[in-house]
Parts: structure tokens; C-alpha cells; sequence
């Protein structure tokens, strides 16, 4: 039981209508990290430049997090990315995008890292998530998150990353996107068409949809009355999904699992946007989890057994 995952490593600028924050530990795989050690081994894999302080390591390592993979590229930057959202939290607008040490990275996983069951490629450049499965031999369940600036820029490299994975994490107007199919439904299908047999559609506070072939689940989001930042929620998300999967330690997981799951997937978004970055999840406890995830299997058993 252990999972890889790679992604942008970052410093993050958000706005948001609740406040702001300038550079704070930030990236696809940190959330990811961060909110998948609760249920099992989590090796990170990406590389930091210089600017990127040992305080944000350790604060990583502090949560049994394996930073072994973080390559540090001296004279080089973090990536970073700048972004902000209206009154509608569920759109992010992307302001900067500084790639940094990412866009010469060539990934080496180490022999613990090859070997994890389960592999995440978080949202960064599909031909490194390519390169990063080619290497994760031992992975029995592989999964990729992507965004809406590689649908439209690096889309060819895109699909065949798509290929080569069993489970696609997306949010819905990006299935919608990369598909150019308006119905969700269909476009699920269309992606299930390019090789994962499961899709997982993210739709910000409305919760999320499960597609595998033998129907559908969705489950809405658990609806608080303080979301102050988004950012990161998408992976939080993946992180919850995934890390249950993997402490299931099932290759072909059932309905049950998934549907299981789905609700880890929500319950750990959910205390993410609570507020800013990774604020909140740094701080969680597997207590506060299991008592949302309790409340949020009340509340959508809309009938008696
Ligand atoms: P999410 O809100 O879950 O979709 O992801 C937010 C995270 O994605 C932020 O922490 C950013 O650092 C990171 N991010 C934003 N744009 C990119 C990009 N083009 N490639 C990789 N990571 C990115």
C-alpha cells in the first residue's frame, strides 16, 4: 500500500472576495499530499528551485509525507502561479503561470517511488506525466487530473497521457472541453472511449459524478457557510479518492469502494477551501474527517434501508 504522485510543486498568489495571500506553499501535488497521507504512504515527486525554503519540506516530512523525489535545481525558481476568483468560487482565473524548474525537469523516480500501487499525475505538462507512468512500472491503479491551458495548448500529448491511465479526474467543463461534447454524460463516455474505465467529474460546490461503465454515482458537495479559497479543492479531492482506493488495496476496486471513496473525495475538498491553501488540511486531524464523512453519509441517505 503506498502512492506516487507528481505535479506542480508551487508558490501560489491567490485573491479571492475573502482576503489574499502573496506566495504560500501551493501546487497540485502538495494538495494532493496533503490530504492523501491520512490513508496511506504518499511519495512526492517533482523539483523546487532554490527559493523554496526547508520549512516547506519539513513541513511536509512533519506529516509522514516522502520528499525523497523533490529534486532541488539550484539557481533554478518554483513554480508559481498566480490566480483569483469572483463572487463564483468555482472558476478559477489564472493571472500567471511561471513554469520555473518545471520546464527542464526530467523526472527519475527512485525504486520506492516506481513501486507505489497507486500513481497520481497531478495537473502539470502531460509529456511529463507521460515520462513519470512510463517509469511507474509497479502502479496498479493509475490516475491524472489536467487543466484547461493543456487542453488547449498541448492537447495531442494530452490524450495519450489519457491513454495510459485507468481513472481521469477532471473538472466537468474540462471533460466537456476535451471532448467537445456538451452532455457530461456522453462526454464521460467519450473519454472512457480514450482508455480509463473511470471518470470522476468535479463540479466545484455541486459536488462531483462518478462514470464507470456500469452507470453513474454523484454526490454533491458538503455545503459550508465559510468557503474562503478554492485552490487546491480539485486535488484535495483526488487526494481523499485515491489515498481510500489505495488503503483498500483493491486493483479493480467495487462500487462500494468507489462510492466510498467519492465521499473521502468531497469530505477532505470540503474542509480545503475552508480557507486559504493549504491552511486547513495542514491542520486536520483523522478525527474531523471521520466526522464529516459520517455527517455527509447521513444527509445523502435520502431514504431508510
Ligand atoms: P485546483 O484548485 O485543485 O485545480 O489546483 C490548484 C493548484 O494547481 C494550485 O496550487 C496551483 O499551484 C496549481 N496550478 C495552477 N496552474 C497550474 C498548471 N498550469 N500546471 C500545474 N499546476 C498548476
Amino acid at each position: 500500500m503506498a502512492l506516487t504522485v507528481v505535479g506542480s510543486i508551487a508558490f501560489d498568489s491567490v485573491r479571492t472576495p475573502f482576503g489574499e495571500r502573496d506566495r504560500m506553499l501551493g501546487g497540485s501535488a502538495v494538495h494532493f499530499a496533503l490530504a492523501a497521507r491520512f490513508f496511506t504512504s504518499v511519495q512526492i515527486v517533482g523539483p523546487v528551485g532554490d527559493d523554496f525554503g526547508d520549512d516547506h519540506l519539513e513541513l511536509l516530512r512533519e506529516r509522514g509525507i516522502d520528499t525523497s523525489d523533490v529534486e532541488r535545481v539550484d539557481g533554478g525558481e518554483t513554480f508559481f502561479w498566480r490566480g483569483h476568483y469572483e463572487a463564483d468560487m468555482n472558476l478559477a482565473h489564472t493571472d500567471d503561470t511561471q513554469l520555473g524548474v518545471f520546464a527542464d525537469f526530467d523526472p527519475k523516480l527512485s525504486d520506492t517511488s516506481r513501486a507505489a500501487d497507486v500513481l497520481f499525475l497531478g495537473n502539470i505538462q502531460p509529456d511529463l506525466q507521460r515520462r513519470v507512468r512510463a517509469q511507474a512500472d509497479g502502479s496498479r491503479l493509475a490516475a491524472l487530473d489536467s487543466m484547461n491551458l493543456w487542453i488547449q495548448t498541448t492537447r495531442d500529448a494530452l490524450v495519450a497521457a489519457i491513454a495510459e491511465v485507468d481513472c481521469l479526474l477532471f473538472n466537468d467543463s474540462e471533460i466537456r472541453m476535451l471532448t467537445e461534447e456538451p452532455n457530461l454524460a456522453r462526454a464521460a463516455r467519450a473519454v472512457m472511449e480514450m482508455g480509463p474505465r473511470i471518470v470522476v467529474a468535479k463540479r466545484g460546490e455541486y459536488g462531483a459524478v462518478l462514470f464507470t461503465p456500469e452507470g453513474f454515482f454523484a454526490l454533491p458537495g458538503f455545503l459550508l457557510e465559510d468557503v474562503r479559497d478554492p485552490t487546491g479543492a480539485g486535488d484535495s479531492f483526488a487526494g481523499g479518492f485515491l489515498g481510500y482506493l489505495d488503503m483498500q488495496g483493491t486493483e479493480d476496486p467495487s462500487t462500494e469502494a468507489l462510492r466510498r471513496a467519492m465521499a473521502y473525495g468531497t469530505v477532505l475538498a470540503s474542509f480545503n477551501v475552508e480557507e486559504f491553501g493549504t491552511e486547513r488540511v495542514a491542520r486536520l486531524t483523522e478525527d474531523e474527517i471521520t466526522e464529516r464523512y459520517e455527517a455527509l453519509r447521513g444527509m445523502t441517505h435520502f431514504e431508510s434501508p
